[in-house]
Formats: structure tokens, C-alpha cells, sequence
């Protein structure tokens, strides 16, 4: 895609499911890209032999790796992750917010250390990697630009799920305030609102064909989504494709955001 060759990217929890795709997708693109884990520098090193592979099957395309240990919801581990990607790469130029957690649990029984520590990674942590980026970006006069990973509970309330949906709401005004903050800076900031995918974090029905199918009911194209269709739609947004989109969230769902339960008519 169009202005993405030779960009360098972090993309945060990049070891597994979305974040995954998303870093194998760029550097399809050409792209550098810093691999952001918490906890299993295994699975990261195997993104990074992913990435390879991927961008082996197309001629020159050449691009650089980084394995990077940090905790997003730590701000010391931040500004050290920003600070060593543009060090090492010389320069940042994409920051993709993909590091999520989820917790269940029943509105009036959730434990506030459950409460806050989702939000401490899925919101505080997306803003602190997008305030060390955006200084970044502010100091070289570049390009720039952010993309947060959302969800379709950005707009649809998700009961048993309330830190969740918070966080993932929260990311909209995250993305629209800063998109408008930055708007006349060189800074682009977008979002992508997954639907159901088929990744690690739901590994509670994607691995029962039963429980697969119950989700799948829901779904107006009859399907989970998978990694691969969130991590297209990152490149394009990452890319001078989307040069004049800012502030938007593009819901890649299956239809999941259009009131599925009003296919058919239910009132005169
Ligand atoms: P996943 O569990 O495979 O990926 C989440 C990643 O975040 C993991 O690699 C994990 O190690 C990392 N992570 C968690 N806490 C971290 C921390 N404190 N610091 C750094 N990394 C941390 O699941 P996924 O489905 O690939 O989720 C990726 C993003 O997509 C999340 O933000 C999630 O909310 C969002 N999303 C997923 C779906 C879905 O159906 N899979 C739907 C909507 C949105």
C-alpha cells in the first residue's frame, strides 16, 4: 500500500492473535516493525519468524525486526519501549494500540483491582503509548500516526464485561480527541472495532464448534472475523491511502454493529 515502504512501526502485544497479523501485515508492506510482548519472548520471537516468512515470498521486501519487553500498563516500561524503538530503527512512524485484556465478571461483584487493571492496559496504556509516540512525532516533523484497536463495545454494551466496554468506549473520545488535537500536526489517529475474531482471547468458543456456532448466530454474515481482515484494514489506515482520514473508527464486524436483531420486520 501506498507510503507504507520503509515506515517503521511498534505494535503493542504483538505476540499473539491481532497483534500478531497486524505486524505480519506491514511488514508485507515493507514496514519495520518493533514487537511489543509482556510476558513470552517466545511467542514473539515466533512473530518475528512469521514476519519473515511472510515478507520472504515477496522480492526485496527486507525488513527489520525488534523484540520489545514491556508492560503498557507500567508508564517506566512505556517511555523505555518508545525511546528504544526510535533508537534502534531511527524513528517511529506507526503506533498501533492492540494490547488488550478483558475480565468477567458481574457489574456488582467485580473486584476494583479487576476493574482497574483492564483499564490501566486497554485505556491508560493505549494513551501513554500515544503520548510518548506523539512527542516523538511532534519533534522530528514527520508523519505520524496512531491506531487504536477498539471494538465493536466501543458502541455495543457488553454486560458481565463493564471494564471492557468502558475501556474500548473510552478509546473512541481517545482517538477523536487526539485526532483533533494533532489534526494540523501531521498526525493522523484512527481506530479499528473488531467484531468477533477468531484469537487466543476467545478461546473460549472458538475452540467448542457448539459454543463457535452460538456466536456465529449473532453475526448478520453468519461468521467470526479473523486476524488477518482486522490486520488489512490496519495497513490501509496506516498507509497515504487513508491520508485524509482522522478521528475514525471503522467497525470490522460482519455487520455485528447494524442492529442484527432488526433484519426482519418486528413492527407495523
Ligand atoms: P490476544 O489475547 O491474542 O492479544 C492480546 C495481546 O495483548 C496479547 O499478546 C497479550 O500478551 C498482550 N497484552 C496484554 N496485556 C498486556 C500488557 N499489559 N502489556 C503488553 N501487552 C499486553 O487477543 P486479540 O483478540 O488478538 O486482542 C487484540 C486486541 O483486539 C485487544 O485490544 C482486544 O480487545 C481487541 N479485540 C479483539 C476482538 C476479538 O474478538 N478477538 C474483538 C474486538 C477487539
Amino acid at each position: 500500500m501506498k507510503g507504507l515502504k520503509g515506515k517503521n512501526a511498534l505494535v503493542t502485544g504483538a505476540s499473539s492473535g491481532i497483534g500478531q497479523s497486524i505486524a505480519i501485515r506491514l511488514a508485507q508492506e515493507g514496514v519495520n516493525v518493533a514487537i511489543n510482548y509482556r510476558s513470552s519472548p517466545e511467542d514473539a520471537a515466533d512473530t518475528a519468524e512469521m514476519m519473515d516468512k511472510a515478507c520472504g515470498e515477496i522480492q526485496g521486501c527486507g525488513v527489520k525486526d525488534l523484540l520489545i519487553q514491556a508492560d503498557v500498563s507500567k508508564e517506566d516500561d512505556v517511555i523505555r519501549m518508545v525511546n528504544t524503538v526510535v533508537e534502534e530503527f531511527g524513528g517511529l512512524d506507526i503506533l498501533v494500540n492492540n494490547a488488550g485484556i478483558q475480565i468477567e465478571s458481574a457489574a456488582h461483584e467485580t473486584k476494583i483491582e479487576d476493574f482497574d487493571k483492564v483499564i490501566a492496559v486497554n485505556l491508560r496504556g493505549a494513551y501513554m503509548c500515544a503520548r510518548e509516540a506523539i512527542k516523538h512525532f511532534l519533534e522530528r516533523d514527520k508523519n505520524g500516526v496512531v491506531i487504536n484497536i477498539s471494538s465493536v463495545h466501543e458502541i455495543i454494551p457488553r454486560p458481565y464485561y463493564l471494564s471492557y466496554s468502558i475501556s474500548k468506549g473510552g478509546m473512541e473520545n481517545l482517538t477523536k480527541t487526539l485526532a483533533l488535537e494533532y489534526a494540523d500536526k501531521k498526525i493522523r489517529v484512527n481506530g479499528i472495532g473488531p467484531g468477533a475474531t477468531i484469537t487466543p482471547i476467545n478461546k473460549g468458543w472458538t475452540d467448542d464448534p457448539e459454543e463457535k456456532a452460538k456466536v456465529e448466530s449473532h453475526i448478520p454474515m453468519g461468521r467470526a472475523g479473523t486476524s488477518e481482515e482486522m490486520a488489512a484494514a490496519v495497513a490501509f489506515l496506516a498507509s497515504e491511502e487513508a491520508a485524509y482520514i482522522t478521528g475514525q473508527t471503522l467497525f470490522i464486524d460482519g455487520g455485528l454493529t447494524l442492529y442484527p436483531d432488526f433484519s426482519e420486520p418486528w413492527s407495523a
